[in-house]
C-alpha cells in the first residue's frame, strides 16, 4: 500500500497490488497518472515544484503578480495524444485553433500560409499558390520534396533515422533560400535543432504528420490561458506538489520505496520515473543500471536550449495572433493581449543566445521588432523578461533513438520501474505530444504488470490521424 511515513525508521514494507507512485508532475507524469487512475490503479503523484507542468508550465511574475508561461507552447492537430490528455483533463476548450500561419520577411512584408479545404495533401496546393515568401522555382522544388516524403510513407522515414536532414535536402535539390525561408521556420521550433543537423526521420515526420497525411494535422493550437491553468484539475486523486524526491530504495532487482527530501518514504508496487534523464541516471546504483539496457545510452542525449522573451511595449505593435519572423534573432512572436502591446518571442536551438545578458537580448529583440513589424517602428519596449531553459529538450540528431530508453523494463531489468518522459522512446521528438505518449506507454506497461484488475491489456496510446484518401492512394495505404 502506498504510504506516507513520517520517519524512515517507521517505514512499512507492506504493499498491496494496484498502487503506483509517479515521480515528476510534467506532462509525462501527469499523462501516466491520469491514464492509470482511469484503469482503477491507485496513484500518488509527487512533484518537487509547487505546481504541475514541468517544462510546459507557468510562474508568477514577481513584478506584476501575473501568471506567465516559461515559454509559449504550441501544439498541432496531429498531436492526437496531447489532445486526448487535454480532453481527460477537461481543458480542450482552453485551446484556440488557427489554420493560417503568418510570416514576416526581413522588410516587414506580411505573407500567409493558408491551406485549402481539400483532403491532404491536396490542401497544400492552396497554401503553395499564394505563398509569396518563396519563388515559383522554390515552390516547385518544395512540391517535389513533399512528393518524395509522401512516397516514403510513414514506414519509409524510419530508414532515414541515421541520415542528416541536410543530406536529404541536398539530394532533393532544396536550395539555401528555400531552407532558410521554409524548412528552418517550420522545423527549428518543432525539433529544437538546426534542421540540417537533425535526423531526417524526425524532420520528415513533422511534414508527414502535420501536412501530408491528414488536413487536420497542421491546425495550430495555442492555449488561451497560462499553461498552469491547464493543470488545475488534478490528474489523479493524490497529487503532492512541493515534495522533492531525494532518491530510490532498492531491494534485489526492484524498487522498494521512494525517499523524499524530508526523510519520509513512499512505498508502492510499481514506480513511474517521470523526471528528466539527467536525474534518472543519478538515482540508479551502477550495478542495477548495468543490468537494465534502458540506462546505457542516457548520457549520450545532448540538451539544447530554448529562449522565451516576454515583451511589453508602450503601444500596440502586432494585430495578428502570431508571426514567423524570417530574419532573427527571434524566430516566432505571439501576441499575448487583445491590444497587441504584449508579445512573446521564441528562439529555438538558442545556443548562441543562452549565455547573453538580458540587456543585450532585449536590445536585439526591440530592434528586430522595430524592423519587422511596421506598427512597432515608434514603439518603446517598456519591460522585458527573458527565460532561458538550458536543458529544454534533447537534440534529435541521427541515431538518437538508440539512446532513448523504452518505458517498460526489459527481462532481467528493474522489474517494477517504468520510465516516462519526452526523452524515452516514443517515436516523436521532444514535444508535449512525445511526453504524453511516453506517459501513456508507461501506463500501459504498468497496467500489464499489475494484472487483470488494473487494466491489464489496457491501451491508452491514441493512434495518429487517419490518412486521407489522396495519401492512401499515393502511398499504397502505408
Ligand atoms: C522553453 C520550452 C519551449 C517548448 N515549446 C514547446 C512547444 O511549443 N510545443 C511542444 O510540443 N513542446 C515544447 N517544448 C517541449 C515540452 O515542454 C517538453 O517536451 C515536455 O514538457 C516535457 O515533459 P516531461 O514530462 O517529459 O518532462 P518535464 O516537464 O521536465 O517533467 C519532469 C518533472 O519532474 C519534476 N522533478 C524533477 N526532479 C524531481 C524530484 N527530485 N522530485 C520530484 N519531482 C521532480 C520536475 O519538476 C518536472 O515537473 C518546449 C520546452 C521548453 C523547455
Amino acid at each position: 500500500m502506498t504510504q506516507t511515513l513520517t520517519r524512515p525508521e517507521q517505514q512499512s514494507e507492506m504493499t498491496a497490488a494496484g498502487r503506483a507512485i509517479v515521480i515528476g508532475g510534467g506532462l509525462a507524469g501527469m499523462a501516466a497518472a491520469v491514464a492509470l487512475e482511469s484503469a482503477g490503479v491507485s496513484v500518488t503523484l509527487v512533484e518537487m515544484r509547487k505546481s504541475l507542468g514541468g517544462r510546459a508550465s507557468s510562474f508568477v511574475d514577481p513584478q506584476s503578480g501575473e501568471e506567465l508561461d516559461n515559454c509559449q507552447h504550441l501544439l498541432l492537430g496531429c498531436c492526437t495524444n496531447l489532445r486526448d490528455f487535454y480532453k481527460r483533463m477537461g481543458v480542450m476548450d482552453r485551446i484556440r485553433w488557427e489554420r493560417t500561419v503568418h510570416f514576416r520577411d526581413a522588410r516587414g512584408q506580411h505573407d500567409l500560409w493558408r491551406m485549402g479545404g481539400l483532403p491532404a495533401p491536396l490542401h497544400l496546393g492552396a497554401g503553395m499558390v499564394g505563398f509569396g515568401v518563396l519563388s515559383v522555382k522554390q515552390r516547385w522544388a518544395l512540391v517535389q520534396a513533399m512528393m518524395a516524403m509522401i512516397r516514403l510513407g510513414r514506414k519509409g522515414r524510419e530508414e532515414l533515422a541515421d541520415v542528416e536532414f541536410g543530406t536529404w535536402l541536398n539530394e532533393y535539390g532544396q536550395d539555401g533560400g528555400l531552407i532558410d525561408r521554409f524548412y528552418d521556420p517550420v522545423l527549428r521550433g518543432a525539433l529544437n535543432e538546426e534542421p540540417r543537423k537533425a535526423s531526417a526521420k524526425y524532420a520528415i515526420q513533422v511534414f508527414q504528420e502535420a501536412m501530408l497525411v491528414n488536413a487536420a494535422g497542421h491546425v495550430m493550437g495555442l492555449p488561451v490561458c497560462p499553461l498552469g491553468e491547464l493543470y488545475r484539475n488534478a490528474p489523479c486523486g493524490d497529487v503532492r506538489c512541493g515534495v522533492r524526491v531525494a532518491g530510490l530504495r532498492f531491494a534485489g532487482t526492484g524498487v522498494s520505496g521512494v525517499e523524499l527530501a524530508d526523510g519520509q518514504v513512499l512505498v508502492g508496487d510499481v514506480y513511474v520515473l517521470a523526471v528528466n534523464h539527467h536525474m534518472v541516471s543519478k538515482w540508479l546504483p551502477a550495478e542495477l543500471a548495468r543490468g537494465d539496457e534502458r540506462f546505457g545510452g542516457l548520457e549520450k542525449l545532448k540538451s539544447v536550449p530554448i529562449l522565451g522573451a516576454h515583451l511589453w511595449f508602450d503601444r500596440p505593435v502586432m494585430a495578428q495572433s502570431h508571426a514567423v519572423l524570417l530574419e532573427g534573432p527571434l524566430q516566432w512572436v505571439f501576441r499575448k493581449d487583445r491590444a497587441g502591446r504584449v508579445l512573446h518571442g521564441v528562439i529555438s536551438a538558442a545556443r548562441e543566445w543562452a549565455d547573453r545578458s538580458r540587456e543585450e537580448c532585449l536590445a536585439a529583440f526591440e530592434a528586430q521588432i522595430h524592423r519587422l513589424l511596421p506598427a512597432a517602428r515608434e514603439a518603446k519596449l517598456e519591460r522585458g523578461l527573458v527565460v532561458v531553459e538550458k536543458r529544454a529538450t534533447f537534440s534529435p540528431v541521427p541515431g538518437v533513438d538508440r539512446w532513448r530508453p523504452m518505458q517498460t523494463p526489459p527481462p532481467g531489468g528493474i522489474g517494477n520501474l517504468f520510465l516516462a518522459g519526452d526523452y524515452t522512446r516514443t517515436d516523436w521528438p521532444a514535444t508535449m505530444e512525445g511526453a504524453v505518449r511516453s506517459g501513456y506507454l508507461a501506463a500501459e506497461g504498468v497496467a500489464e504488470k499489475l494484472g487483470e484488475n488494473h487494466g491489464s491489456g489496457a491501451r491508452f496510446l491514441v493512434d495518429g490521424l487517419e490518412p486521407q484518401w489522396p495519401w492512401r492512394l499515393l502511398t499504397g495505404r502505408r
